[in-house]
C-alpha cells in the first residue's frame, strides 16, 4: 500500500462520512446507506454493496468510522459467515435477495452443520433432503446450533444422495427457520448462557431455488463457511463491543446487541481475555509472584504470536490467495492462547476465580472465562481435528486411514442412524 492510495482513500472515506453520517437516523436507513455507498464492506465487490477495495483498506476505514463514531454494517455472528458463503458460492438471484439484509442486520442466521452423531466428522451427516416436485423435503437433526432460537434463515447441510461416498452426496441449502416443520430447542451450556439449540426437521421444506452451487456440491460449500469461521476465531475478543454515546442510531444498536447479539455476550470470554490479565496481577499484587510472572509472559508471548499469524492469512487474503490452511493454525493458536490465559487468571484470582455474582472478582467475568475458554477448542472444528488438517495439508504427513470410502450407505453407523 503507498502512502498515496492510503491517503485518498482516508480522504474519501472522510468526505462521505462528513457529508452523511448522523447519529439520529436510523439503524437500519443507516446502514441501507452503507449498502449503497459501498462504504460498510469496502473489501466486497462494488456490484455486491461493497468497493472492490483490497482487504489491507480495512483498518484506515474503521479508523475513520471510529473517529466520528460511526456504526457499521451489521457485522457479528453467523449472518457474516452466511454472507462470505453466499459471495463466494450462491447464484445471483440468491445475493440479490439475502446480501443486503444481512448487512442492515434484519435477517439473523445459523449454520445447521453438526449433528449429534457427526461433528468432527461433518460429512457423515445423516440429515436428509429428498426432492419432491418443486421443493425438497428435510428430515433429521441438528445440535449445536448457534442462534438458531431467533434465526430467520439457516445454512443446512443435508445428505442428497445415499449411493456415493459420503462427501459426493451432501448439498447446502437456505432454510427458511420459520415454517411448521422446524422445531428449535434451546440448550443451557455450563457457563450459564443458552447459545446453542438443537433443531428437529420433520417435513421441512426447501424450494428449489435455495439450492446453493448443484446438488452433490455441499461439502465444497460447507467448507468455504468453515475456512471463513476459522480464520475469523482471533477476532472473537473484539465481538459484542457497544457504544454509550447519545443518539437514536446507538439507543438501536443497543436494543440490537441485547437481543440479537445475546448468544454472543460470552465470546470475549471465551477467547480468554488476555487484555485484562495485567491490570489484574497489578490490583492483586500477584504480579510480584516470579512464578506468576513467567506464566504471564508465556501467554503475552502466545498471543502475539497468534497476531502474527493472523496477519499472515491477512496478507495471504489481501494478495488474493484463496483460503488455505492458516485458519487451522490460527484456530488451534487461539485454543492455546485461551487455555493458558484461563491458567494465568486462576493463578492471579486463586479460588476467588470460581465465584461469580456481584462481589466477585469483575462480577464473575473471571469466572465465565474460565467456564467458557473450553469452547474455543471445539467449535468450528476441534484442536485434533485443525491438527489432522495441518499434519495432512500443511507438513504432508500420511492421511488417517479411511474405512469409509463406499457408498455412504454402506458405511457403519450408529444404529439410530438412518441407512
Ligand atoms: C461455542 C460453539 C458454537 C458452535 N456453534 C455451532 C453452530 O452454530 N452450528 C453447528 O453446526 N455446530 C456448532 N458447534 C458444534 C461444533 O462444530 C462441534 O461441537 C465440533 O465440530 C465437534 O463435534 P462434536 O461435538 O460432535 O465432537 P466429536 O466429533 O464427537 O468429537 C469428540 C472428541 O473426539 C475427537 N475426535 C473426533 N474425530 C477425531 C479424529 N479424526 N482424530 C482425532 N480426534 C478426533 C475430537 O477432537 C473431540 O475431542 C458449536 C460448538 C461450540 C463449542
Amino acid at each position: 500500500m503507498t502512502v498515496n492510495d492510503e491517503n485518498t482513500i482516508r480522504n474519501e472515506v472522510r468526505a462521505w462520512l462528513a457529508d452523511n453520517w448522523e447519529p439520529e437516523c436510523g439503524l437500519i436507513e443507516w446502514r441501507n446507506k452503507l449498502a449503497d455507498s459501498g462504504w460498510g464492506v469496502p473489501h466486497w465487490p462494488t456490484q455486491w454493496f461493497g468497493r472492490g477495495l483490497p482487504v489491507k483498506f480495512n483498518s484506515i476505514i474503521d479508523d475513520e468510522f471510529e473517529k466520528v463514531g460511526a456504526v457499521g454494517v451489521a457485522k457479528i455472528g453467523i449472518r457474516m459467515l452466511a454472507a462470505a458463503t453466499l459471495l463466494d458460492c450462491a447464484n445471483y438471484e440468491q445475493k440479490s435477495r439475502f446480501l443486503r439484509r444481512m448487512l442492515t442486520g434484519e435477517d439473523t442466521w445459523c449454520q445447521l452443520f453438526s449433528e449429534p452423531g457427526s461433528g468432527s466428522d461433518l460429512a457423515g451427516a445423516t440429515t436428509r433432503a429428498d426432492a419432491n416436485g418443486e421443493d425438497w423435503i428435510v428430515n433429521g437433526q441438528k445440535v449445536w446450533t448457534t442462534s438458531a432460537h431467533h434465526a430467520e434463515w439457516g445454512l443446512l447441510l443435508a445428505r442428497t444422495d445415499w449411493d456415493v461416498p459420503k462427501h459426493q452426496g451432501l448439498s447446502f441449502f437456505i432454510l427458511d427457520m420459520n415454517q411448521p416443520g422446524v422445531e428449535v430447542q434451546p440448550l443451557k451450556q455450563m457457563n450459564g448462557h443458552a447459545s446453542f439449540n438443537q433443531v428437529f426437521f420433520s417435513d421441512a421444506k426447501v424450494p428449489a431455488e435455495n439450492l446453493v452451487s448443484e446438488i452433490g456440491n455441499g461439502w465444497k460449500v460447507a467448507m468455504t463457511t468453515l475456512a471463513h469461521e476459522r480464520r475469523g476465531a482471533d477476532a472473537l475478543r473484539r465481538w459484542g463491543k457497544v457504544s454509550d454515546r447519545d443518539g437514536r442510531i446507538y439507543a438501536e444498536e443497543r436494543a440490537e446487541v441485547a437481543t440479537v447479539m445475546e448468544p454472543y455476550k460470552w465470546y470475549p470470554q471465551r477467547a480468554g481475555r488476555v487484555d485484562l490479565i495485567l491490570s489484574r496481577a497489578l490490583e492483586t499484587g500477584r504480579i510480584n509472584d516470579p512464578s506468576v510472572r513467567q506464566e504471564m509472559a508465556k501467554l503475552l508471548m502466545l498471543s502475539r504470536s497468534a497476531e502474527f499469524t493472523a496477519q499472515r492469512a491477512r496478507a495471504a487474503q489481501e494478495q488474493g490467495r484463496p483460503q488455505g490452511p492458516e485458519g487451522s493454525l490460527g484456530k488451534l493458536a487461539s485454543s492455546h492462547v485461551a487455555r493458558q490465559a484461563a491458567k494465568v487468571h486462576t493463578a492471579i484470582s486463586g479460588a476467588d476465580a470460581m465465584l461469580a455474582g456481584e462481589d466477585s472478582p469483575l462480577e464473575g467475568v473471571i469466572a465465565e472465562i474460565l467456564l467458557s475458554v473450553p469452547a474455543t477448542s471445539i467449535a468450528g472444528g476441534t484442536d485434533e481435528i485443525q491438527r489432522n488438517i495441518i499434519s495432512e495439508r500443511v507438513l504432508g504427513m500420511a492421511k488417517e486411514p479411511r474405512m469409509d470410502g463406499g457408498p455412504f450407505r454402506d458405511v457403519p453407523k450408529n444404529p439410530t442412524r438412518e441407512r
